[in-house]
């Protein structure tokens, strides 16, 4: 049985409840690299530091302590000790995370602190399912299991429309299209770390699926 599970792929293709899905049914932990990505920025952002000033970003990217919780029902992060959970879905932090992320040190320290969760799960319990942009290639590519999933713009667009609550519109669908559009260029765009998938990952286009039915598919690959 996989102890170690990676799936990656763009936002809005079900990654994170497919992941929180997949690790509560077998108790495994969980882990939101993106998250930790985010928290990383909000604390920049909350430092005065600007995203786009890469030598300062740079400099203080061993800075902050970043803790995530992995308990997929109930995850958690905090920075320096505050629950940053809620803010780091803000706007500040969604349209700054991509430029930050983009920084070697701090992809560094990022993948450096994924290692070492990963490992400990992996070492202590039924394991870890690890979800993110380039876990299967880049964080750990020995992983036992790696799903790369996807969905056309327009499913993606939606599902992350209606994780964001409010009033669904033709314009604010448009306007979160273009926002997955903008991440999805600059993440596969920069050199340090793109979105690819691994060759020997899995792909699941999650397009004509329901929730259950990815879970159950991915769960039914790690009982293999
Ligand atoms: O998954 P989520 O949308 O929360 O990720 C936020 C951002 O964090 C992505 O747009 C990307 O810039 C960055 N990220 C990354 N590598 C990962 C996970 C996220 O660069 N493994």
């Amino acid at each position: 049985t996989p102890v170690v599970v990676a799936i990656d792929g763009p936002s809005g293709t079900g990654k994170s409840s497919t992941s929180k899905g997949v690790a509560a049914r077998l108790g495994m932990a969980y882990l939101d690299t993106g998250a930790q990505y985010r928290a990383i920025t909000w604390w920049m952002l909350r430092q005065g530091i600007d995203p786009a000033d890469t030598a300062a970003v740079a400099a203080a990217a061993e800075k902050p302590e970043i803790v995530s919780g992995t308990d997929p029902l109930a995850p958690t992060i905090t920075v320096d000790g505050t629950d940053v959970s809620a803010p780091i879905r803000g706007a500040e932090v969604t349209g700054a995370v991509s430029a930050v992320s983009a920084v070697p040190e701090i992809r560094a320290r990022i993948t450096g602190l994924q290692r070492s969760i990963a490992e400990g799960a992996a070492a202590s319990g039924p394991g870890i399912v690890v979800e993110g942009r380039d876990i299967g290639t880049t964080v750990l590519p020995d992983a036992d299991l790696k799903i790369f999933l996807t969905a056309a713009p327009e499913v993606r667009a939606a599902r992350r429309s209606g994780e964001l609550g409010g009033p669904q519109d033709a314009a604010r669908l448009a306007a979160t299209r273009a926002d997955l559009v903008r991440r999805d260029t600059a993440d596969s765009s920069r050199t340090a770390s793109p979105l690819a998938r691994a060759g020997d990952a899995v792909e699941l286009d999650t397009g004509d699926l329901t929730l259950e039915q990815v879970v159950e598919r991915v769960v039914a690959m790690i009982e293999e």
